[in-house]
């Protein structure tokens, strides 16, 4: 089988309908000519627009042609060939499809059918995303407003930080806050580095501190976090989970 029929077959089978050809005029004769290939065969020929059509749309553009009283008397340029193409058939914006103009819906934006389906589709997905989206932020912001969700907008590493700063400061050490929370060193010296601080570890180290919550959740100078519509950035992230999600 020949390379252009090939290409034919499988554009068939994608489209599962009538073989497409490449447009050309013989300016000479003043005639269409419907070709698999897009070579030129003779100096006359001329390919008219680079999108494919049907043999039935070819008979169409042909009988068009002839009709015109314009023609009667001369060959149409091909120009003219070109824009009674635009009459009757509509080129796919995206693809390039040609489609019979009383067989395509306003309504498609240019498109072909398939196109425009493909369209549909796509701002479907597009709208269902933001609407997600959306509903994530809802619940965030409810989240937020919770003591477990005040403490999760600080990285543990931060308030880690904090409370070794106090209990520096105290003259305590880490080990005597463990052994307050009945933490082994080991438990303690990974605590910060979970994902998630436990509010109520939080709270039973800050009474032991005698030091308000806010001073432990505490951005240190120079410490920006990121924020994304009004909340943690790295909420947004695909491991950070709610509390009792
Ligand atoms: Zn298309």
């Amino acid at each position: 089988m020949a390379e252009q029929e090939k290409r034919v077959v499988r554009f068939k089978n994608k489209r599962k309908m009538a073989k497409l050809f490449h447009l050309k005029y013989d300016i000479s004769a003043g005639q269409i000519i419907l070709d698999q290939s897009k070579a030129k065969m003779s100096h006359n020929e001329l390919l008219v627009l680079p999108n494919r059509i049907t043999e039935r749309q070819g008979a169409m553009l042909k009988e068009r042609l002839t009709d015109r009283f314009l023609y009667k008397d001369r060959k149409p340029f091909i120009s003219e060939v070109e824009y009674e193409f635009g009459k009757i058939f509509s080129v796919c914006k995206s693809c390039g499809f040609v489609t019979d103009r009383d067989k395509i819906n306003k309504a498609w934006g240019g498109l072909c059918r398939k196109c425009f389906r493909k369209y549909q589709e796509e701002k479907k997905k597009e709208y269902q995303a933001n609407k997600d989206y959306l509903k994530k932020i809802r619940k965030f912001k409810e989240y937020i407003k919770t003591s477990q969700g005040m403490v999760d907008a600080v990285p543990p590493q931060v308030i880690g930080s904090n409370i070794r700063m106090e209990v520096i400061r105290q003259g305590k050490t880490m080990r005597e806050v463990a052994r307050h929370l009945n933490l082994s060193d080991k438990q303690m010296s990974v605590l910060f580095d979970n994902k998630r601080l436990d509010v109520d570890v939080l709270q039973a180290i800050c009474e032991y501190l005698m030091m308000p919550m806010e001073k432990a959740l505490r951005q240190p100078r120079g410490v920006r976090l990121k924020r994304q519509d009004g909340l943690p950035r790295f909420w947004f992230e695909d491991d950070f989970r709610m509390k009792n999600e």
